[in-house]
């Protein structure tokens, strides 16, 4: 029905608000913490059948809310099986994407299903090897909105747990659906600051869906104010910073916010953020053909970064249809490694996976994985 559609989503609220609202209905205040795990550890799409809340209640909720905000508009799975994406269109008509990467166990590391979530619709800073920025910014996400995206794909990796039980690959005891989440799909996530902590906060309640703060990871172009805002939250999350050049006028050609804020200023915020969190900072670098792919810049690059607690993931661009850019050769993502080890920087080339189904932010997947595949 098209009225409902407007409807705000209840999963806005904070538990506080959810009990005003509760208490407001004539039901005791202790019927919020049922209400809270039938929305994010049941995953109830409906009002209807939660009925250990009064009818009053319940009609309450549906005349005010709905529970979910997303319409899926495309679903696209690519042909490995390991990742998909989904295309939502919000109650306003807006467009959003958000995708689901499978990984094997490799090693010392289990499972895992990462979650890759969109903060904004669209976005404001216009990175120049991005199609989202070339779409400009349309507005902020709410928080139900970004955590309704993790909730979608929760049930997505659930259809794959139920068949893994059933042909035996995995019991009961290892099941778990979405074990990552990072905010590197569209937007800026600092940008929308408010929004991305207090989602957070619903992400990682015990609760709720109950994902470890360690194994969500924030991304950002680099604002500098909200970088040292977050270094004084009592959250432990990874920070991601895109750097994608050693030096200002290489970085301002492709990312304008360097501009307002020159690589100085970022690296003097990083520095402060890992004194203060004690966490070490992913430094993401797309590597662009014949743009940020030179030795010398490598060089550069580990002069920059020497002696600070770090990881860079050097990421082969993924090259949009119309978009200048080429892919650098593998021998020279290789070099480029090489001169970081002799400043003593960790680094990883990243290849990604889901290229057949990658048809929106240019870099989104990219970014994800070559982060995602750092964080346990
Ligand atoms: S890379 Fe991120 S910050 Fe830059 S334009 Fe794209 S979405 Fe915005």
């Amino acid at each position: 029905m098209p009225q409902k559609r407007s409807l705000p989503t209840v999963l806005d609220l904070s538990k506080s608000e959810l009990e005003a609202l509760v208490v407001g209905t004539g039901e005791a205040p202790s019927r919020t913490g049922q209400l809270w795990r039938a929305l994010y550890h049941e995953r109830r799409a409906s009002f209807d059948g939660m009925t250990f809340l009064s009818l009053r209640c319940r009609e309450a909720l549906k005349r005010r809310y709905v529970i979910s905000p997303l319409d899926p508009v495309q679903c696209l799975a690519s042909k490995d099986g390991s990742t998909d994406k989904a295309v939502f269109r919000l109650p306003d008509g807006e467009l959003i994407e958000t995708v689901l990467m499978r990984y094997e166990p490799d090693g010392h590391r289990k499972v895992r299903r990462t979650v890759c979530v969109s903060t904004q619709a669209g976005c404001a800073l216009g990175c120049t090897f991005c199609a989202t920025g070339q779409q400009g910014f349309r507005r902020q996400l709410s928080v139900g909105e970004i955590v309704s995206q993790v909730m979608f794909m929760e049930r997505l990796a659930g259809t794959d747990e139920e068949a893994q039980m059933a042909d035996g690959t995995q019991t009961r005891s290892e099941r778990q659906s979405v074990t990552n989440v990072v905010f590197m799909g569209m937007g800026e996530p600092l940008a929308n600051y408010d929004n991305t902590l207090s989602s957070i906060r619903t992400l990682t309640d015990d609760q709720g869906l109950h994902i470890g703060a360690r194994h969500i990871t924030v991304s950002t172009v680099g604002l500098v104010p909200p970088i040292l805002k977050l270094a004084d939250e009592d959250q432990p999350i990874n920070l991601a910073v895109s750097l994608h050049a050693p030096d200002n006028v290489t970085r301002s050609e492709t990312m304008p916010v360097n501009r307002q804020y020159p690589i100085e200023r970022l690296i003097e915020a990083c520095k402060t953020y890992i004194a203060k969190t004690r966490r070490r900072i992913f430094f993401e670098y797309v590597l662009l053909h014949g743009q940020n792919d030179h030795v010398h810049q490598a060089e550069a690059l580990g002069r920059l970064l020497t002696g600070t607690l770090c990881h860079v993931n050097l990421i082969p661009v993924n090259p949009t249809v119309d978009g200048p850019y080429r892919r650098s050769a593998r021998e020279c993502g290789s070099a480029f490694q090489a001169k970081l080890r002799e400043y003593r920087v960790p680094s990883t080339v990243r290849t990604e996976k889901g290229i057949d189904i990658n048809a929106g932010c240019g870099q989104l997947r990219a970014r994800a994985v070559a982060v995602d595949a750092e964080v346990l």
